[in-house]
């Protein structure tokens, strides 16, 4: 039986995510920006929590966390944080490590940059990566610990999964990542069919997520600073795609 997958919102823009095994009942919330909505999804699965993957220190990530470990008594898997800002952890996950949510096997990629804690979640079996602040839907997270070469090295790993891995970000952002990227390639056929499936999704009121990471590579201009004609819209042909991609996630900074 095929994981079951479900996706709301939390706070103002960070998405809650809660991954389901029918063979063991197992449940695990990727992050726990806030108990409320996760309590609520659980409800109406009438799913129990039994474990919490978290993404990075970040309050919006793991503000949930403490309520949520009270009420389930689940197991918190997080990263090796030297900030030492999560709470209640159980267990550290690092890089190649395999942990399983019942009989879910899930890999873990360390993706440092926008923290330097940063990990993401890969369900192989699933074909869903669980990539938080690192890469999202048209964009990716700032640099706020890290340098660009690290966080470009981040980004490759995450673009090195397969075409029809399906992407779930931490945050609704993707229209306004859709504009920046027009403003760079503005003739982008994959950028702009995603423009028009994004509108649509957001009149309607409806998540953008998860993308595919086929679609990612194709119009996410910060996969592409290795792109020769990236470059050259950015006038920095010969440089390296760090320097390219530092340059985009710079422009964006102030867009
Ligand atoms: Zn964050």
């Amino acid at each position: 039986m095929a994981a079951e997958i479900r996706t709301f919102t939390c706070l103002n823009d960070n998405f809650g995510y809660l991954i389901h095994d029918p063979a063991t009942k197992a449940t695990a919330s990727i992050d726990a920006p806030e108990a409320a909505p996760i309590i609520k999804a659980l409800e109406r699965e009438g799913w129990t929590l039994t474990d919490i993957l978290v993404t990075h220190h970040h309050g919006d990530h793991v503000g949930g966390v403490a309520e949520l470990k009270q009420k389930f008594n689940c197991r918190v898997v997080a990263p090796h944080d030297k900030s030492t800002k999560i709470a209640n952890v159980d267990l550290r996950a690092g890089h190649g490590d395999v942990i399983k949510v019942g009989s879910l096997l899930v890999r873990v990629l360390e993706t440092p940059g926008h923290t330097l804690d940063h990990i993401s979640y890969v369900f192989d079996g699933e074909k869903a990566v669980f990539a938080a602040d690192t890469l999202f839907s048209i964009g990716c997270g700032r640099v706020f610990e890290g340098t660009y070469p690290m966080m470009w090295d981040s980004l490759l790993k995450l673009r090195a999964l397969p075409n029809d891995t399906r992407v779930y970000c931490g945050h609704e952002y993707t229209a306004s990542n859709v504009k920046f990227a027009l403003g760079i390639e503005p003739n982008n056929p994959a950028l702009k069919k995603r423009a028009e499936e994004v509108a649509k999704l957001r009149a309607a009121n409806k998540l953008t997520i998860p993308s595919l990471m086929r679609d990612e590579k194709e119009a996410n201009v910060f996969l592409r600073a290795d792109v020769p004609a990236v470059a050259t819209a950015l006038a920095m042909s010969g440089k390296t795609p760090a320097e390219v991609f530092g340059e985009i996630r710079e422009r964006k900074n102030r867009a």
